[in-house]
């Protein structure tokens, strides 16, 4: 975990030094399942099949709610009845399913103007390990990451084939525009050129991801935690938000973790 922020002088003080808190405290840098995340969900999977249903590839499109209570939602497939609904995306998308009347002033004008981070990562496979650095590696002057998967999990490649992903922030308010993206990509294989003089001309294959939204919330003083939204709608009965933008602990993917686990607190009574 760590503070993602493409302008470290827009980053909140108190989100840096609760971070430090929690980081000291937890006495461990970062842990990763073996084989990827996808082992987390295929374990809550497995755990929800014995007593409900998990239903793919339907988008909600709607929250019906009866007098201030949320009874159902609409998919572009089916309606289900729901005594508790929990929005687990970006707080903006949910006014696409909610009549923007319904939310409190402060989370409707939190959600319209809500400052996101946007990156470029670039995936790169090689014949040969680049470094036999295990951990993640972050840049402070410019905001770079990168992971060498194959390092710490030999099954993330074929045998005799390693990866390791390349991520950088594109600008505050970046808006789509090509030029920029190339800018960007110039100044990361600029600086892995500078820390690894031998390892793009090693590369037998890259792919490049755009990604308009890295941190639905980036970690700013105005989007810190006591500004974010509640988990539990003060409006609405029976909804909860759940992800990167609301009052969760942490920063970025924490934040989501956090936040639904709260939210599951409050459903079921805890
Ligand atoms: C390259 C990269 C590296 C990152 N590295 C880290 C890291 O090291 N540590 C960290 O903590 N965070 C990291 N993050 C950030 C982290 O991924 C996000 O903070 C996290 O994914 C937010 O999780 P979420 O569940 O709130 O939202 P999301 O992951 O955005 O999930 C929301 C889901 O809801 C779905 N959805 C949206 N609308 C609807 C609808 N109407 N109906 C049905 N489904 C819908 C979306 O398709 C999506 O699958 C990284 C992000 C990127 C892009």
């Amino acid at each position: 975990m760590t503070i993602m922020c493409p302008t470290p002088n827009k980053v909140s003080a108190g989100e840096v030094i609760e971070f430090l808190q929690r980081a000291f405290k937890a006495k461990i840098g970062i842990g990763k399942p073996r084989g990827g995340s996808a082992q987390l969900f295929s374990k809550l999977k497995k755990q929800i099949d014995k007593n409900g249903e998990i239903h793919l590839n339907e988008k909600a499109q709607k929250i019906i709610i009866e007098n201030g209570i949320v009874t159902n939602i609409k998919t572009d497939k089916a309606t289900y009845c729901a005594q508790n609904i929990i929005f687990a995306a970006s707080l903006p998308l949910v006014l696409d399913l909610l009549g923007n009347l319904l939310l409190p002033k402060a989370t409707l004008d939190y959600a319209n103007n809500i400052e996101n981070s946007s990156s470029l990562t670039i995936d790169f496979i090689t014949d040969r390990p680049v470094t036999n650095i295990r951990s993640s590696t972050l840049g402070v002057d410019i905001p770079i990451w990168a992971r060498f998967q194959s390092n710490t999990d030999d099954s993330f490649t074929p045998h005799g084939k390693y990866i390791s992903t390349w991520g950088i922030m594109l600008p505050w308010y970046f808006d789509g525009d090509t030029k920029t993206v190339e800018q960007t990509e110039k100044r990361l294989k600029d600086t892995i050129t500078t820390i690894f003089p031998d390892f793009l001309p090693m590369v037998i294959k890259e792919r490049k991801t755009v990604v308009p939204v890295m941190n639905g919330n980036v970690l700013t003083t105005a989007q810190s935690k006591p500004h974010r939204p509640n988990i539990e709608c003060p409006t609405i009965k029976g909804l909860y938000f759940i992800d990167d933008t609301v009052k969760g602990d942490g920063c970025s993917g924490d934040i989501s973790f956090s936040s639904a686990m709260i939210a599951a607190d409050k459903i079921l009574g805890v």
